[in-house]
């Protein structure tokens, strides 16, 4: 492994020559290991409380500087997601103690299933105890503490620095739709299994990496804290260039899983998530071990916001017939929606939906959708902007629901029909879901030119 290292440090002086942008960049990472046993995230059911930790997980900060003096963030976080009530309280910290705006934050979760419940993120999955509860929040306080320290750490790491950017591959990515049964056969087996990397070098070492992949953190699903197959691949990079971060961004997941998985055998499930996170940290190397095309700013950046609207949901009249009949899950979802009948006179007809674009100069723009975007989008967008200069991520902001393109909701299932309710929303989104959306893109694409 020394050896191995070693060769790849000097291809990377041989290739690396010096580019001319005038970037500072800072990075920094926090521990966010829970100190006791706390709810695990991701599944319904059952509360799952964490008995051991697999390896530790982290909050990870890239800050950029570029010639105009403008200063922007990103987070990466091996959790599941952030909900509306999160990006509020860290956006706002933010903005106040580092003088970062909205706009050049962003706010990525690997969307990781082996992590911590946090503050209301997938309310209505989750049945816990006031002791349950206690231990959550004292959790996501520890959280909030990190979100502030991380952006802190890498802003005042800020150095002159070199960025560059290259795709690789992987193949572990399949999509879930597809695999779900025999009657899923039918349906297209559509992946994106490109892996997007920006280097950043400062005195001939690696500072950071930020790399991404589409596809569901759910190799695992026990009792352990850990990254999955992102925190795997991320614990690799770090041992192969020491001193660096490895940041990974989750990009548009929402219908791919890590496939063949193993239920029920730990030990071997988290065996097969280490291979799959090692397989992923080798293209990532591959692509340092190459050119990369230098990224030349400045970092223009734009953030605007859509409405999706819901399509009718279920007349409270009906919802009160039903509800004597449900448990678990089910029964929380429609007393939420009773509620909102009672208290705001019926459900929300629309879901707000941000987008951020970060263009790097002609050589990389990077978009980044809210909640679990389906690969649709990703390849959508990558062949109307370019295959190989757009880095297309979902899962930031908060995780307000699956985002179906226009193909996924018309096949229905789970995606982009049934899924919606878990999120407490009354129904699937209209068919103009996919318009409205790439509109958007195109406005906030139109303003970083
Ligand atoms: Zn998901």
């Amino acid at each position: 492994m020394m050896k191995a290292s070693w060769i790849l440090g000097l291809l990377l002086a041989c290739f690396w020559m010096p580019a001319n942008a005038a970037w500072l960049a800072g990075a920094a990472r926090a521990d966010i290991t829970p100190v006791e046993s706390v709810p695990l995230a991701g599944y319904g059911g059952k509360t799952r409380m964490s008995q051991r930790v697999d390896h530790p997980i982290w909050l990870k900060s890239l800050a950029l500087r570029d010639e105009s003096g403008a200063t922007s963030v990103l987070v990466t976080a091996d959790l599941v997601g952030l909900s509306d009530k999160m990006i509020a309280i860290i956006a706002k910290n933010a903005a106040e103690k580092h003088h970062i705006p909205r706009e050049r934050l962003i706010l990525n979760c690997s969307h990781n299933h082996s992590c911590p419940v946090t503050e209301d993120v997938l309310w209505l999955y989750y049945e816990f105890t006031p002791q349950e509860v206690a231990a959550k929040n004292r959790y996501t306080a520890m959280v909030y503490a990190k979100y502030d320290e991380v952006i802190g750490a890498a802003i005042a790491a800020l150095a002159p620095a070199e960025l560059r950017f290259d795709q690789g591959l992987a193949g572990l990515a399949v999509n879930r739709r597809r695999a779900r049964g025999p009657e899923s056969r039918a349906l297209g087996g559509q992946v994106d299994q490109d892996v997007p990397v920006i280097a950043v070098k400062a005195s001939e070492s690696l500072k950071a990496i930020v790399f991404g992949y589409s596809c569901h953190t759910t190799a695992l699903g026990g009792l352990s804290i850990n990254g999955d197959y992102a925190g795997f691949a991320q614990f690799e990079l770090e041992k192969t260039f020491p001193g660096c971060v490895a940041m990974f961004v989750q990009n548009c997941g929402g219908d791919a899983n890590p496939l063949p998985r193993i239920r029920g055998h730990d030990a071997e499930a988290v065996d097969l998530a280490d291979r799959y996170g090692r397989i992923l940290a080798e293209a990532v190397r591959q692509v340092l071990a190459g050119t990369m095309t230098p990224l030349s700013g400045p970092l223009k950046v734009a953030m605007g916001e859509t409405e999706l609207p819901l399509q009718e949901g279920i007349p409270l009249q009906e919802l009160k017939q039903r509800l004597p009949n449900l448990t678990g899950m089910p029964r929380r979802e429609f007393e939420h929606f009773i509620r909102q009948h009672e208290t705001a006179g019926g459900t929300p007809d629309r879901v707000r939906y941000p987008i951020q674009v970060w263009r790097f100069g002609p050589e990389l723009t990077y978009m980044a959708l809210t909640g679990e975007t389906v690969v649709d989008y990703s390849l959508k967008f990558k062949a109307s902007n370019g295959w190989n200069t757009t880095w297309v991520s979902g899962y930031n902001n908060d995780l307000l629901s699956y985002v179906p393109s226009l193909r996924v909701l018309r096949e229905g299932g789970y995606e982009g029909v049934s899924g919606m309710f878990e999120y407490g929303h009354r129904g699937p989104y209209t068919e103009a879901v996919e318009d409205l959306i790439t509109a958007k893109v195109a406005e906030l694409l139109a303003k970083t030119r």
